[in-house]
């Protein structure tokens, strides 16, 4: 155990955390480099795509120091704030943490929440500056800000390039003297924290956990507290590149379970392990189930398809237990499944994934997030969906989940920023400077204002330089409304949505002339109605066009005349037939697109 060192890397993405990884595995020999495949902790394409390490993994490595072994177990965390919770729990895995910071860019907000649950479990934190050699760094600027946000001496920062290799021995070294081997005792009932899992399709469900007391060996017959279900042990053992099975995993060191788990939903991050014998009197403290916050209906553009897609959603969630799906039905959109995420990029991810793996083509409706809807009684009923909600005289108030929300800036952006979140009925908490012109402006938000366009606004406000991180903070009671679309005078389901009564009017106008413009003209008249209950707040018309494709040919050449059609069938293919009106997918998705 002494000779144990567990740690994670923190980082905002794309300060290097993963090509830093890689580096400290070349550097310890765990792979070649001429085996070094670009990035191997993201093995997902997607992820090495974004370079966004989704799902956390461990690795182990050995590095010898002064004539002795040591393990390092190396936690990764995924570095988005959907996933937050899945980060605490690799994150209290660890003794020690490297704190990664872009030399070129500084500290930015996702550094910042990290490092406080860093803090917070007691984590010994080793400061890294990155990236040192880009022309552009600013190595004494950005140490500056190190060394004002940890109060810790100059000399402790490290500098380092995982590009050249620059500083990666002292960083091995640095991780030797600095971090704590784990504590826990090996003759106590076995404790182990399950930080992760996976999906294997010949094994089933492997979890990843670290030992906190005892020791699990192969064949024990454990139970995971928190889903109260028991398993055999088929096999424990060590993540190296690929798993090695081991007899035993003890106390402080970091391993895998794997014991005919089918469904990643009895897998729950944060659960503990123990024996079925000599049980543990309590689980590890910190669990938590997390909720999907965000909503969207998914429906199959052909609805032939509707049970591929319930085929897709259930070997997707065989991986992402915090993905979770119900069919519903939408009179525009047939039949569907309202799907939960944790957050926007992870509804990105889901739709990708049901795109590329699955070669699904589905219609995709405005995220919302989840409402308390109270009646007179007091009686609370959750509504994932804006079409489900309960007549109005019934309710009694709504209560919409708010964020407490850090970002950080330039100076030079906060006017706009401070617009932009006010805008967002964001209440300002305060505003603090960092070093130099750089502020960290705290707010609390709705989080139904957060899944409509505010990330692309933020962007384009503050050209890139800012950085923005949350975390769910509380309900609260709010004053929403449901918007209602109609085509032709037909209610369009998919299209309401639940909006502040402050802004209904002009929300709904806006909706109004961005469906015009995303509707396509078709072959008579289209109106385009706002309502709140009966009452018609705003209205747009599409004028007729006569558009024949054919025209042109003449008559004459049949092989051009049938391509032509083709190609008009082709662009049909993601439009949606709402009563005699087609509609296109993006359409669906205009209330992102308001400006
Ligand atoms: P992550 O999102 O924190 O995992 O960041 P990545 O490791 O994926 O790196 C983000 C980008 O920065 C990639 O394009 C890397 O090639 C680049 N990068 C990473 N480390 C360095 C470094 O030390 N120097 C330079 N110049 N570029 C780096
Ligand atoms: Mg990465």
């Amino acid at each position: 155990m002494k000779n144990i060192r567990n740690f994670c890397i923190i980082a905002h993405i794309d300060h290097g955390k993963s090509t830093l990884a890689d580096r400290l595995l070349e550097y310890t020999k765990t792979v070649e480099g001429k085996d070094l495949q670009a990035q191997v902790l993201d093995d997902m394409d997607l992820e090495r795509e974004r370079g966004i390490t989704i799902k956390s993994h461990a690795i182990q490595m050995k590095y010898n120091y002064k004539g002795e072994e040591y393990i390092l177990n190396l936690i990764d965390t995924p570095g988005h704030v959907d996933f937050s919770y899945e980060v605490s729990r690799s994150i209290a895995a660890c003794e020690g943490a490297l704190l990664i910071v872009d030399a070129a860019q500084g500290i930015q907000a996702q550094t910042i929440s990290n490092l406080y649950m860093a803090i917070e479990n007691d984590l010994e934190i080793i400061p890294v500056m990155n990236k040192i050699d880009l022309p552009s760094a600013m190595p004494d600027e950005v140490e500056d800000q190190i060394v004002e946000l940890l109060g810790c001496p100059r000399e402790d920062v490290l500098r380092a390039s995982g590009k050249t290799g620059e500083g990666v021995y002292d960083i091995l070294n640095t991780i030797v003297e600095k971090v704590p081997a784990p504590k826990g005792d090996p003759e106590a009932p076995l404790q182990c924290l399950i930080f992760d899992s996976v999906f294997n399709s010949f094994r089933g469900i492997i979890a990843y956990f670290k030992v906190v007391n005892g020791v699990i060996r192969k064949g024990d017959h454990v139970k995971f507290i928190a889903t109260g279900k028991e398993y055999d042990a088929d096999e424990v053992g060590v993540l190296k590149l690929t798993m090695s099975p081991r007899d035993e995993i003890r106390t402080g060191d970091v391993g895998y379970i794997i014991s005919g788990i089918k469904t990643s939903r009895e897998v729950r991050v944060g659960d503990t392990i123990t024996h079925v014998a000599r049980p543990a009197k309590e689980a590890i403290s910190g669990f938590e189930e997390v909720k999907p916050m965000v909503f969207a209906g998914v429906y199959p553009i052909d609805s032939e398809d509707f049970e591929n897609l319930r085929a897709s959603l259930e070997k997707l969630q065989l991986n992402d237990a915090s993905l979770t799906f119900q069919p519903e039905s939408s009179a525009a959109l047939g039949f569907g499944f309202r799907c939960g995420f944790l957050g926007l990029l992870h509804m990105e991810i889901v739709q990708e994934r049901l795109d590329r793996e699955f070669n699904m083509d589905v219609i995709t409706t405005v995220p919302n997030v989840s409402y308390k809807v109270y009646d007179k009684k007091g009686v609370c009923t959750e509504v994932h969906n804006p079409s489900g909600l309960p007549d109005p005289t019934l309710i009694d108030h709504i209560d919409e989940p708010y964020i407490r929300a850090s970002v950080i800036t330039n100076t030079t952006f906060i006017g706009p920023i401070m617009t932009l979140c006010l805008g967002k009925r964001g209440i300002l908490l305060k505003q603090e400077y960092i070093s130099g012109d750089r502020v960290e402006i705290h707010y609390d938000m709705p989080l139904g204002e957060i899944v409509i366009d505010f990330y692309d606004k933020l962007k384009s406000i503050s050209k890139g330089y800012a950085s923005f991180d949350y975390h769910i903070h509380d309900f609260r009671p709010s004053k929403l409304v449901k918007l209602d679309i109609l085509l032709n005078g037909e209610p369009v389901d998919a299209l309401s949505t639940l909006t502040h009564v402050d802004n209904s009017v002009t929300f709904g106008r806006r909706m109004c002339e961005k469906l015009k413009e995303l509707i396509p003209r078709q072959q008579f008249d289209i109106a385009i109605q706002a309502a709140i209950g009966a009452k018609i707040i705003a209205r747009e018309t599409i004028k007729a066009v006569r558009k024949d494709v054919t025209a042109k040919c003449y008559g004459g050449d049949i092989s051009r005349k049938r391509k032509l059609l083709e190609k008009q069938k082709e662009g049909k293919k993601r439009m949606k037939q709402i009563g005699t009106v087609e509609v296109p997918q993006k359409a669906f998705l205009a209330v992102l697109k308001l400006d």
